[in-house]
């Protein structure tokens, strides 16, 4: 396709990278997003700043391999319909990976413009306003299928890997259901993201869609608990299991017993069931007035603080055994809390805590180093003698990651990987291959690849809708052979 709008006044040599984000002071103040939705013109400027460089790295740093020339140039001439037709191609959700996807490691951490000394094309922006538009101007086509089909699908997972999976599968006229422990659908979209990442209304458009397409949602139903994977097999002709990964790793200090600290995951999920005017229970944390402490370096960590300071806590420190280099959490989300008021503690770990009647008072902490550099080897640290401080706390979140819950402890014929992950036929590879050690049965999202990324949940759910579509019409025509 040719460029539209790169040669022009808007191209990237006159018009600068502009992605518009309220002031920090402002956006403390309530839990709506951050991103400013753009103007018109300004999509069309910033998509006109794309070169069009005929070797699209950025597409290919897309998990999706979204075909982003192409709708950048569409966006660019302001043919937002075309735009959109293009973007809703390869994915599920577009509205939704423009907004969270950590950009600055994918897309736009590959455009040719960042490679060679200019700044990205705003690639997510656009995104997000591409779908955007799309929604507001009812060019979202309801899911109507050509022709009914009699074959079922369970999904247990109502995260972005079932609904994608969902999606396909009910365009091709499967009969599909969803079965969710939450009350409600979209799992970390719902729960876990906050509301400054990603609107709820934003999600919650996307479960209607999927409603009034005709998938069934089971909420409140806890596979493995209030039925069985087993029951799930007799029920549907085929189940994929797309239930993420939810076993929170916790802190192991002297002084941290049961109630001393929160966990990042339920801290998170008050605040958003707060944004969704939930009825508040009296477990429910908040840190208002509060010196809040959260132990952890990747962008969960990242959420509880930025939740924190928005919830109005005297104090907010980040604590991370590595520095700011070698942090997992993305870089722009780190630059994020910085400007919000967030203090990092880099090369701290904890070593205890302190207590006074039963309160914690303070995170003893002990002082780190990194280890010499050596070639292809990520740098070890060490504790610095003589070197612990406390920091003074009466609130700590533990942010540590998440493992799988071992879902085979229902299911001992579902294999597993050593890292307790579901295993899959051939994980990674092309034309992917999704199916367990159980006939029938598929995985896709988390719950195979560990704790990863919306935009590769999505992906795994839709080339896992594909390989259940060919293995169910394979069955059919064997059946009628
Ligand atoms: P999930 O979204 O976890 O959905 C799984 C669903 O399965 C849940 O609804 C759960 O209730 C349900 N379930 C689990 N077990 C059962 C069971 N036994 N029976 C019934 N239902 C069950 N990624 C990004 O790309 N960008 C971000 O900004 C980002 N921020 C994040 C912030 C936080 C706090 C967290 C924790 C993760 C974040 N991620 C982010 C990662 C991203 O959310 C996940 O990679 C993604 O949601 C995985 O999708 P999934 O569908 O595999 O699983
Ligand atoms: Fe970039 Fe994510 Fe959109 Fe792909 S899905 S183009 S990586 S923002």
């Amino acid at each position: 396709m040719q460029q539209m709008g790169s040669s022009g006044p808007k191209g990237f040599v006159v018009q600068p990278r502009r992605l518009p984000k309220a002031e920090a002071q402002i956006r403390v103040q309530d839990f709506g997003e951050i991103i400013v939705k753009p103007t018109t013109e300004n999509v069309e400027a910033q998509a006109g700043r794309c070169t069009d460089c005929g070797v699209p790295f950025c597409q290919n740093a897309c998990p999706l391999q979204n075909n982003i020339p192409d709708w950048l140039g569409l966006s660019a001439e302001d043919e937002m319909r075309e735009a959109w037709r293009i973007a809703s191609a390869t994915s599920t959700m577009p509205e939704i990976c423009g907004r969270i996807c950590p950009q600055d490691r994918l897309c736009e951490g590959a455009c040719t413009l960042n490679v060679s000394g200019w700044e990205a094309v705003t690639i997510g922006s656009v995104e997000a306003f591409i779908g955007d538009t799309a929604f507001d101007n009812g060019w979202v086509e309801p899911i109507r299928p050509l022709h009914e089909r009699a074959e079922s699908v369970g999904i247990v997972g109502a995260g972005p890997a079932g609904m994608a999976a969902a999606d396909r599968l009910r365009e091709q006229g499967y009969q599909v259901t969803i079965y969710d422990r939450h009350d409600r659908a979209g799992g970390l979209l719902m729960y876990g993201i906050p509301g400054f990442k990603l609107e709820k209304r934003v999600v919650q458009r996307r479960i209607d869609r999927l409603v009034d397409g005709g998938v069934t949602f089971v909420t409140g139903c806890n596979v493995g608990v209030d039925v069985t994977l087993d029951d799930l097999r007799d029920k549907h002709d085929v189940v994929l299991l797309a239930m993420g990964v939810y076993a929170a790793r916790g802190l192991s200090v002297p002084g941290c017993g049961p109630g001393d600290t929160v966990a990042a995951l339920d801290y998170l999920i008050h605040q958003n069931r707060r944004d969704l005017e939930d009825p508040e229970n009296e477990g429910w944390h908040h840190a208002k007035g509060r010196k809040v402490v959260v132990i952890g370096g990747g962008d969960t960590a990242m959420d509880c603080v930025r939740t924190a300071i928005r919830q109005g806590a005297e104090s907010v420190v980040c604590l991370y055994r590595r520095d700011k280099e070698n942090m997992p959490g993305s870089a722009r989300e780190v630059a994020n809390a910085e400007e919000e008021g967030v203090h990092f503690e880099w090369l701290g770990a904890p070593k205890a805590l302190m207590s006074r009647d039963g309160a914690v008072t303070s995170v003893r902490t002990a002082r780190m180093a990194l280890s010499e550099p050596v070639f292809g080897q990520r740098r070890d640290i060490q504790v610095v003698p003589g070197g612990d401080f406390d920091i003074q706390a009466d609130l700590v979140i533990e942010a540590l990651g998440f493992e799988p819950e071992n879902f085979a402890a229902h299911n001992p014929e579902l294999a597993l990987t050593d890292w307790k992950t579901v295993k899959v036929a051939r994980f990674g590879q092309p034309g992917a291959g999704f199916a367990t050690s159980i006939p029938g049965v598929f995985a896709a999202g988390d719950a195979v690849r560990g704790a990863s990324l919306v935009v590769w949940a999505v992906r795994d759910g839709q080339d896992a809708a594909a390989e259940i579509d060919r293995y169910l019409r394979t069955r059919t025509e064997e059946v009628a052979a």
